[in-house]
């Protein structure tokens, strides 16, 4: 269903910029505000404490930001961290699902996200292989009917704003994640190729996605900006989080012993696990 899915938001969103292309500042706002949440949700649910264990979430935190994750159209939670995993594990390899420089750039921006072999939950995630997060596969139809639809209840100008176009900024703004941040000019085939975009941190809301090579060195770490020249709301987030008692085991440094990867990401356990750098 990702193909139509990615067809239908798109010609919506195409409607809604040449009927409403000026919606105004509230309907702005709050396409912005779901925006940001949706951000929040895979930054620091999805990606830093789900796929990585940077850090523990509290239940009821956990499950407000994968909501509002499949709401900004970034999938379940288990199908993500999966696919999140195996891109670390190959990265900038031939199996390496999203790696523009062995597939090409719109294979690795949108098209694996429907012509690929759908991960194994079972393999790649076997600490999430649970009801509690399984349940969200079940739970994300409704909960996508009610981001496209939604905004219908403010006006003709919100059905666009608050979803479809919503959801095409934020799938483009992740997929870039995958394909320019994976182009690094002059690196040659099969080396780390990831590199930090600046500009694409205005996309991300300045959430720290788009530091991404500061990531590739260090995915166990819950920061992905280093310094103030590098704004990392997400990580921000999880300071404030963490002072009021909703996160908890948060890596903020890297561990004496030096891992690259965090001891606890399952993937190190399969012995098919390639050696990277
Ligand atoms: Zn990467
Ligand atoms: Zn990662």
């Amino acid at each position: 269903m990702v193909l139509p899915w990615v067809i239908l938001i798109h010609a919506t969103a195409a409607a809604g910029l040449l009927l409403y292309p000026l919606p105004g500042w509230r309907i702005l706002l709050g396409a912005l505000a779901l925006a940001w949440m949706g951000g929040l949700g895979t930054t620091v649910c999805y990606h830093r404490a789900l796929a990585h264990r940077a850090l523990r979430l509290n239940p009821l935190t956990g499950a407000v930001l994968t909501f509002f994750a499949i709401f900004n159209g970034s999938g379940s939670p288990t199908t993500w961290v999966a696919s999140h995993r195996i891109h670390h594990a190959y990265a900038d390899t031939a199996q390496d699902v999203s790696s523009p420089a062995w597939h090409g750039f719109w294979w690795a921006h949108l098209r694996w996200l429907w012509q690929s072999e759908p991960p194994s939950i079972e393999r790649v995630c076997p600490d999430l292989n649970r009801p509690a997060y399984g349940v969200w596969r079940f739970l994300q139809p409704p909960i996508l009917i009610m981001s496209y639809f939604g905004g219908l209840y403010f006006g003709a100008a919100a059905f666009f704003w608050l979803g479809a176009i919503r959801l095409v900024f934020a799938l483009h703004a992740q997929c870039f994640v995958n394909s320019v941040c994976h182009s690094e000019p002059g690196v040659p085939r099969g080396q780390d190729s990831s590199r930090n975009v600046t500009w694409l941190g205005f996309m991300h809301l300045f959430q720290g996605e788009n530091w991404h090579r500061n990531h590739h060195a260090r995915p166990a770490l819950a920061r992905l900006g280093q310094g103030w020249c590098q704004p990392d709301v997400g990580y921000a987030v999880i300071c404030i989080l963490e002072r009021i008692g909703l996160v908890s085991d948060v890596r903020h440094q890297v561990r004496p012993s030096g891992d690259r990867s965090g001891p606890d990401l399952p993937l190190k356990r399969f012995s098919s696990f390639p050696a990277r750098g």
